[in-house]
C-alpha cells in the first residue's frame, strides 16, 4: 500500500507503485519496430547502472511505495550480472518481473525461481518461423518456442507480448488466440507505437477496433467474454468461452488508459522517464553517484508528468512524427 500522499504520487492523484527499470541497451535480437535500421548509439559503460546502483535506487523506490518492479531492456537477460541483479532485488518487499524476448530463459531458468518471480512477459510477434526471423533479423524461432514451453512447464505465468502490423502478422491474430484454447497464456496484442527511428506509420498499426473485428470474425459474441481489467490495466483482457487461457489487447494509441497509470520508467543509463512517450527525463544516476538524494529528483519527474501520452491528447498530435524524434527508440526505454 502507498502512503497517501508520498513523491510517487502526481497532480492528478495518480499513484505510481510500479516501476520498470531498463538494465541495458543491447539486444540478441534486432525487431524492426523496436531497434532502429541504423543502431542506436549506445551509452558508454560506465554511464550504465551498477548492480549495486540499481540495487539502491530500487531500494529507495520501494521505500517510497514501489511495490512492483519489472525488469526489461534491450534484452534483460543478457545481462551478465542478471544472477545477481535479480537475486538482491528479491530481497526487496516488492514482486519482481520480468520481459523477455525468451531467447535465454534456459539459461537463467534456476535464478528464475530462485528469486521468486512468477510473472514473464515474452515477446513473440509471429508463429511462423520465416516471419520471425524477418521481423528480428535473427533466426532463434525454435529457441523462443521451446523455451516458451519451458516457462509453462515450470508453472510460470506468461503473458506472450505480439506487436501487431498490417500486412506482417495481421493474419495470425486468430492463430495467437487458438494457442489460448490448451496453452495457459495469456497474449496481449500491442497496437504498434511511434519511437525515434522505427518508422512508424499510422497505417502499420492494427487497431483496437480492427482486432476486435477479426476476433468477431472467427468467434460468436457468445463465445467472447469480456474479463475484468486489471486494476492499473495495460490490456483490455478477453477469453474464449472454455478456452484456458485469454487475451489482451494494448490500445496505447487509439484508446489510451493513462487515468490509471502507475507506471514508472528507469532507463539503463539512470534517467527517469515519467511517460514512455514523454522526451523529457530526469537524471538521477548523477546525484546517486554525487553522495546526493534522489527523492526530491523523483518527485519533480512525478509531478512533471502530463495527464495524457506526455501531452498527446489527441489522435492527430500522436500521428505526427516530428514529435516523437526527440524520444529514444523504445530498445533504449525498455516497453
Ligand atoms: N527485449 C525484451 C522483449 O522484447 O520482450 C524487453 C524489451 S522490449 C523493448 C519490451 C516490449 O516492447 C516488447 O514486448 C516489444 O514487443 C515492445 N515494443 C518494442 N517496440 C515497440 C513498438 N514500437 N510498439 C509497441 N511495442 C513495442
Ligand atoms: Fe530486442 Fe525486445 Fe527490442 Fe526485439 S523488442 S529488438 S527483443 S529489445
Amino acid at each position: 500500500m502507498i502512503p497517501s500522499k508520498t513523491i510517487l504520487t502526481d497532480d492528478f492523484g495518480r499513484k505510481h507503485n510500479y516501476l520498470r527499470i531498463s538494465l541495458l541497451e543491447k539486444c540478441n535480437l534486432r525487431c524492426t519496430y523496436c531497434m532502429p535500421a541504423d543502431g542506436i548509439t549506445l551509452s558508454p559503460k560506465a554511464s550504465l547502472m551498477t548492480a549495486d546502483e540499481i540495487f539502491s535506487i530500487a531500494r529507495t523506490f520501494v521505500e517510497n511505495g514501489v511495490d512492483k518492479i519489472r525488469l526489461t531492456g534491450g534484452e534483460p537477460l543478457l545481462r551478465k550480472d542478471f544472477p545477481e541483479i535479480i537475486s538482491r532485488l528479491s530481497t526487496l518487499k516488492t514482486s519482481l518481473s520480468i520481459t523477455t524476448n525468451g531467447i535465454l530463459i534456459d539459461r537463467h531458468i534456476d535464478v528464475l525461481k530462485q528469486s521468486g518471480i512468477k510473472k514473464i512477459n515474452l515477446s513473440l510477434d509471429t508463429l511462423v518461423a520465416s516471419k520471425f526471423n524477418s521481423i528480428t533479423l535473427r533466426n532463434q524461432f525454435e529457441k523462443v518456442i521451446d523455451n516458451l514451453h519451458l516457462l509453462l512447464n515450470e508453472d510460470f505465468l506468461v503473458k506472450v507480448n505480439v506487436v501487431l502490423m498490417k500486412g506482417f502478422n495481421d493474419n495470425e491474430i486468430i492463430d495467437f488466440i487458438k494457442l489460448t484454447q490448451f496453452l495457459p497464456l495469456s497474449i496481449r496484442f500491442i497496437e504498434f507505437m511511434p519511437f525515434a527511428g522505427n518508422e512508424w506509420d499510422k497505417s502499420k498499426m492494427v487497431s483496437q477496433n480492427e482486432i476486435l473485428s477479426e476476433v468477431g470474425s472467427a468467434f460468436t459474441a457468445e463465445e467472447i467474454q469480456k474479463l475484468e481489467d486489471e486494476k492499473n490495466f495495460t490490456a483490455r483482457t478477453y477469453k474464449i468461452k472454455g478456452f484456458q487461457g485469454d487475451f489482451g489487447i494494448i490500445s496505447s494509441i487509439t484508446n489510451p488508459f493513462c487515468d490509471g497509470c502507475n507506471r514508472i520508467r528507469l532507463t539503463a543509463n539512470g534517467k527517469i522517464k515519467n511517460c514512455l512517450f514523454s522526451n523529457s527525463e530526469t537524471d538521477i544516476l548523477t546525484s546517486l553517484r554525487n553522495g546526493e538524494p534522489i527523492e526530491n529528483l523523483i518527485s519533480e519527474s512525478i509531478k512533471n508528468k502530463k495527464k495524457v501520452r506526455a501531452g498527446m491528447v489527441t489522435l492527430e498530435e500522436m500521428n505526427d512524427p516530428s514529435l516523437h524524434f526527440d524520444n529514444r527508440s523504445m530498445i533504449a526505454i525498455g516497453g
